[in-house]
């Protein structure tokens, strides 16, 4: 028997978390009865109009399983084999879609940036994008960015802003993995508007994953021209769901009383109290403050295999350094506690 953590829910991943209520419970509603398939049921239209209120504009809206689908394919539809999607080198199109983004839009090249916190920034865009200009370099035509970032962090409306001015300037897309958007738009507080269209973003995968659904992510595009025979790329790439009422179902759930944006300022909240709980323990150096949902630690040697033994899991150097230790919708205090009273305790026994 592997060993048991005091609590059932860990803090590897966010999407190691069950449904919430309120996804579930729209699933439940969805069940009553038939509906038609692929897509022309109510919950679909509900679900896009829902996201067109939401972003305050008339958005193209799809609902694919996962991130990996929603990135490449929309990637995919924004360029062609021989151009080229600007990320950071820790960008999850990059390092954790073996390849998808290229195989979907045959040939496409992702070429990538270093920088701080995740983030792509407007000199790096303007370096890759200046450094060469002739016909063997793949021709840049994407930008693509993290929000919230594999390192925990946030774009700023502003930093987002100008992303999108260097983008327009060079003649780019902008795209944006919106895996934990929800966790950014919490943190930030502002309208989901600020950190998309208005500051230029062209189109968005939006999570709902790791925010509470089963499965599922949306993906909006803002510039309705670049979802030209969406629909047939998703298809092609089994994508297109024949009970697309469930993918769409949960986020009617979501969407219609703000559940999404409450469960990912709750998973924030509790990332700011696990870092006030590990920040006093001698030995432990969390990397920054968290900014979203999750905190980055320094363990001292042996520390984060002795807490393992203990039941706990999470990942270590998942984007470049420290253990990742992550909260979700339903990350309780009693976990935190009980996380930070055995890492006290291996620290005070085991380690020395
Ligand atoms: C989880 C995640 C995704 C989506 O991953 P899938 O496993 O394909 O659903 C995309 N981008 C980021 C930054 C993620 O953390």
């Amino acid at each position: 028997m592997p060993p048991v953590a005091p609590t059932s829910r860990q803090l590897a991943s966010d999407n190691y978390a069950g449904l919430c209520p309120e996804a579930l419970e729209a699933m439940q509603e969805a069940n009553i009865g038939h509906a038609p398939g692929y897509g022309d049921d109510r919950w679909t239209t509900e679900a896009a109009d829902l996201l067109r209120g939401l972003f305050e504009t008339d958005c193209d809206v799809y609902f694919v399983f996962n991130g990996t689908a929603a990135n490449s394919l929309a990637l995919a539809s924004l360029t062609r084999s021989y151009h080229s999607v600007l990320c950071h080198e820790t960008a999850h199109v990059e390092t954790d879609e073996c390849g998808a983004p290229e195989f979907f839009s045959n040939g496409t090249k992702v070429l990538t940036m270093a920088g701080p916190e995740g983030k792509v920034t407007p000199a790096g865009i303007r370096h890759l994008v200046e450094k060469r200009s002739d016909i063997h370099y793949p021709k840049p035509k994407v930008v693509s960015v993290t929000q919230a970032t594999e390192q925990g962090c946030v774009y700023s409306p502003a930093e987002l802003r100008a992303v999108g001015e260097v983008a327009r300037e060079l003649g780019l897309k902008v795209h944006m993995d919106g895996a934990r958007f929800a966790n950014a738009v919490a943190a930030l507080g502002c309208h989901p508007a600020d950190l998309t269209w208005r500051a230029g973003v062209d189109v968005l995968c939006f999570g709902g994953t790791k925010n509470g659904m089963a499965v599922g992510e949306a993906v909006v595009f803002f510039d309705r021209a670049l979802s030209a025979e969406f629909a047939y790329r998703c298809k092609q790439a089994g994508q297109l769901a024949s009970k697309m009422r469930f993918l769409a179902a949960p986020w009617v759930g979501m969407l219609r009383d703000g559940a999404w944006l409450r469960h990912a300022g709750q998973a924030n909240r509790q990332a700011l109290r696990l870092h006030a709980l590990l920040t006093p323990i001698p030995g432990v150096r969390p990397l920054r403050p968290p900014q979203a949902n999750s905190v980055f630690v320094d363990l001292p040697p042996g520390a984060a295999d002795a807490v393992r033994g203990r039941g706990w899991r999470f990942y270590d150097f998942i984007a470049g350094a420290g253990s990742r230790l992550m909260t979700a919708w339903d990350t309780s205090d009693a976990d935190l506690e009980a996380f930070a009273a055995d890492l006290r305790d291996v620290l005070g026994s085991s380690i020395r």
